[in-house]
């Protein structure tokens, strides 16, 4: 309970939580009565209830990004202890993955419930006795989800799970600056599975901590093998993804400065690639581990600039060296003009903030002369090179010349 540890007094009467608000927290009654209403699209008040001490009341805001459902009023002067998003989302995070992943498959299903009884109350009568057998049709994807990640926890093991790297081009020179590493799964009857599949089960189950130490150390130990290579004028570097997860785990900070001197890499040599979400979603504890990570060295990237968050402000609360422009907008840069009018603001928002900028998914020369045109430092893409194992990089190094723009 310490951890939660923050209280609220409620004078009779008084609105605790009101429908169609954004809801960043849940309360525990220590003391006092609570009644609960949902006002329907017609307008008619439906009383859903009473509640007192030891019960939990706007539990759904901890778990989803809904506006509150129901009104809920002091009936008499309460005491409150108050559960926000984030205390919970970090409890959770840091509890074992079958715990969580168990707990995600309840609320989730506890979240369809009341949606829809939400749908069925309107149209007929609060609350609808087929509520709970309704709430049973979605079950089969947490199914699948706890399937993948035990496959994938076995494959971490076994090594089915490997590091392919995508190099960075310089705009200006053609030189390859640095790579990113990118997880494939190799699996033994289903072949390839695609990280869109695989990382949000991996981020979901807490597995992705493990998946994100091993993916650093590997790729720090792939780096000095291609360096050993491959002689390039500059040192080159390693970009790995980070998720939220990995951020909230305690000893995300040591673990990536045992990392790397384990592997004997330069911290300069690693770069962090991160999206706005974990930003967003803890910025507190993004910015002094970011910090941190920054003053040993490191650099920070955030990836697929653009589609998250719309808030710039952020830019200037964390320390940032690197915007990566998300593939989206470079794809359609030639077809469409608002999509070439963003790529340039980023450019030059990177520029005026002394920010590196690095375009994803460059597919065709007239895209990375146009971004060269724009003043756009690095590029990644298929039009230089693909994502590859670790043989065929070196492979491919050994026959790489600068690209000719
Ligand atoms: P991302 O970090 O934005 O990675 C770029 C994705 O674009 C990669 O997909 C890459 O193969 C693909 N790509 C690169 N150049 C081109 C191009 O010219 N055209 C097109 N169409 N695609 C291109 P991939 O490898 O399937 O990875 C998908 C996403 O999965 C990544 O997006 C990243 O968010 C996540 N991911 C991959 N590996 C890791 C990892 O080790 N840790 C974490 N946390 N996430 C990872
Ligand atoms: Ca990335
Ligand atoms: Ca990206």
């Amino acid at each position: 309970m310490e951890e939660f540890d923050s209280r609220k007094v409620f004078k009779a009467g008084e609105i605790i939580i009101k429908q169609g608000d954004p809801g960043e927290c849940a309360y525990i009654i220590e003391e006092g009565q609570v009644v609960i209403r949902h006002t329907d699209s017609e307008g008619n008040e439906h009383v859903l209830g009473t509640r007192g001490a030891n019960a939990m009341i706007g539990e759904m805001a901890i778990i989803d990004n809904a506006p509150r459902t129901a009104t809920i009023v002091a009936l008499e002067d309460c005491k409150l202890l108050e559960i926000n998003k984030k205390d919970f989302t970090r409890r959770l995070q840091s509890a074992d993955s079958v715990l969580r992943m168990a707990t995600q498959v309840i609320l989730t299903r506890y979240r369809d419930t009341l949606t829809r009884a939400e749908i069925w109350g309107e149209r007929y009568q609060w609350p609808p006795a087929e509520m709970v057998e309704l709430s049973y049709a979605e079950t089969n994807d947490a199914v699948q989800a706890i399937t993948i990640a035990n496959e994938f926890r076995d494959a971490l093991l076994s090594k089915y799970v490997q590091l392919y790297y995508q190099p960075f081009v310089n705009l200006q020179t053609g030189e390859i600056t640095g790579f990113e590493a990118l997880m494939r799964w190799n699996h033994p009857k289903k072949g390839f599975i695609s990280p869109a599949i695989f990382i949000p089960v991996a981020e979901e189950s807490g597995l992705i901590i493990e998946a994100s130490k091993w993916a650093l150390h590997e790729a720090c130990s792939a780096l000095k093998r291609i360096e050993s290579a491959f002689k390039s004028k500059n040192k080159l570097y390693m970009s790995v993804n980070f998720s939220s997860a990995d951020f909230s785990s305690d000893d995300f900070v040591t673990s990536v400065y045992n990392t790397i001197s384990e592997t004997d890499v330069a911290p300069e040599q690693v770069h962090l690639e991160i999206t706005e979400r974990v930003l967003i979603m803890q910025p507190d504890r993004a910015k002094e581990t970011l910090r941190t990570c920054r003053k040993a060295g490191m650099s920070i990237a955030i990836d697929d600039f653009g589609t998250g968050y719309s808030s710039l402000s952020y830019l200037h609360y964390f320390p940032i060296d690197t915007l990566k422009i998300d593939q989206t907008f470079v794809r359609d840069m030639h077809k469409n003009e608002h999509s070439m009018a963003l790529v340039n603001s980023i450019v030059t928002l990177g520029q005026n903030m002394r920010m590196t900028t690095v375009a994803e998914g460059v597919e065709v020369k007239e895209e990375a002369h146009k971004l060269r045109e724009m003043g756009c430092e690095l590029a990644q893409g298929y039009l230089f090179a693909k994502p590859m194992s670790e043989s065929d990089l070196i492979e491919m190094l050994k026959h790489w010349t600068p690209y000719k723009f």
